[in-house]
């Protein structure tokens, strides 16, 4: 793998980088889920960081990558998102300056906690298209640094640490499930487990709707969907038209791409609470919803990456009274 990316050496340069204010997340077995599959299942719990999400992973690695001047200068973003949220609290523990860009049509429970971590918010426009445009102007005019969410090699070495912990919690582990939007979460812990040992299998899970990454790859080009309502809202968004890391490393990485219904996110949302006693968000579900569908037929040993916890608490409790 001569042509890989972005070298393994940099995901270990991130763990140590990311010592100091990212902690190891546990690996835990499910009994329930081994007890439907007929095949040893862990879960790989991300929503245990402090904001809920792995995306603490990249964005600590990234910001600390910067120069002292950088950092002085301070960070951008237009997420609002887990990203978002990952940058503004890193931001935060390092005592730099953040301004994440948003549009008029952020919700304000969001924008609220944007400013809890200590965020500058800057609303712009109607349009995530208007906030990113104004997160540009920031980086050109005042030298601040956008931090992308996944196209970037810094966010890609981040994530894929949590592969470097999964091989150490369970060396036995022959295929990982991966919920897969702009592919930096996949490119990482790809590059990292496929480095100690290729025939361990990288599936990819995203909603049927608006699957920009697999459809980009059926096509052989990056393309962008049309965004619908889903339960798994953290994977939405396209994968960007100049894609320059995730989706040739997603292209390499990956084994194979899958896809679950609402229905089946719903199930796999539905499971963890009733099983695990464990509240996550729809993208965190996605990897249980396809192991519950009878059809498919994993490895020996698998581990699901569980993403991120951030549901609120309207979706939380539709879910629960639905019949
Ligand atoms: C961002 C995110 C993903 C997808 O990660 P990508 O790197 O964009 O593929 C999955 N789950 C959660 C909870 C996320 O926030």
């Amino acid at each position: 793998m001569e042509d890989r990316l972005v070298p393994f050496r940099d995901v270990w340069k991130a763990k140590k980088r990311i010592k100091s204010i990212i902690e190891t997340t546990p690996l835990v077995y499910s009994e329930h889920l081994s007890a439907c599959t007929g095949v040893k299942v862990f879960l790989k719990l991300e929503q245990n960081h402090p904001t809920g999400a792995f995306k603490l992973r990249g964005a600590a690695n990234k910001i600390l990558s910067l120069s002292e001047e950088e950092k002085n200068t301070g960070v951008t973003t237009f997420s609002t998102g887990n990203h978002g949220i990952a940058v503004a609290y890193i931001a935060k523990e390092l005592g730099i300056p953040c301004t994440v860009c948003i549009s008029n049509r952020v919700p304000g429970v969001k924008v609220n906690r944007l400013k809890k971590l200590g965020a500058t918010v800057e609303t712009v426009g109607k349009s995530q298209d208007d906030a990113e445009t104004r997160c540009i102007q920031l980086e050109k005019e005042e030298g601040m640094t956008v931090i992308k969410p996944f196209d970037d090699k810094d966010i890609i070495a981040g994530q894929g640490t949590i592969g470097l912990e999964i091989m150490e919690q369970c060396p036995e582990v022959e295929e990982v499930i991966i919920p897969l939007s702009g592919g930096g979460l996949l490119s990482g812990v790809g590059l990292s487990m496929k480095s100690v040992d290729p025939s361990i299998q990288i599936t990819g899970v995203t909603m049927e709707k608006g699957a920009v990454m697999q459809e980009s790859l059926r096509k052989g080009h990056p393309v962008s969907l049309e965004e619908e309502d889903t339960l798994a809202d953290s994977l939405l968004g396209g994968i960007g038209t100049g894609n320059l890391f995730t989706f040739p490393m997603t292209k390499k990485y990956m084994n194979k791409g899958v896809l679950v219904s609402e229905a089946q996110i719903r199930e796999g949302l539905l499971f963890l609470l009733e099983h695990h006693k464990m509240v996550v968000e729809g993208a965190a579900a996605t990897g249980v919803g396809l192991l519950l569908s009878e059809d498919y037929q994993p490895e020996s040993h698998v581990v699901l990456v569980v993403s991120g916890n951030n549901i609120d608490h309207e979706t939380m409790t539709g879910l629960i009274t639905r019949v």
